[in-house]
């Protein structure tokens, strides 16, 4: 299981860096898109997929 950003959705309003209790997102200055620059502390809490405003986070099942 994997959560997966869509760039297309993303609007680059960073909230997630700050609900992501563990860190897993950082948002590239120069894209204005967010990273998950540290995956594997991701612990499918999926808070992110509930409050992003875009929508643009998602569950993908490998
Ligand atoms: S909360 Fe959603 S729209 Fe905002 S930066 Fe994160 S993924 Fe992008
Ligand atoms: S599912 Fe939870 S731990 Fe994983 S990236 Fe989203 S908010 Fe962070």
């Amino acid at each position: 299981m994997k959560i997966k950003v869509d760039p297309e959705k993303c609007n680059g309003c960073g909230l997630c860096e700050d609900f992501c209790l563990r860190s897993v997102y950082k948002l590239n200055e120069k894209t204005k898109k967010v990273e998950r620059i540290r995956k594997e502390n991701c612990v499918h809490c999926f808070l992110c997929v509930e409050k992003c405003p875009k929508k643009a986070i998602s569950i993908v099942v490998d």
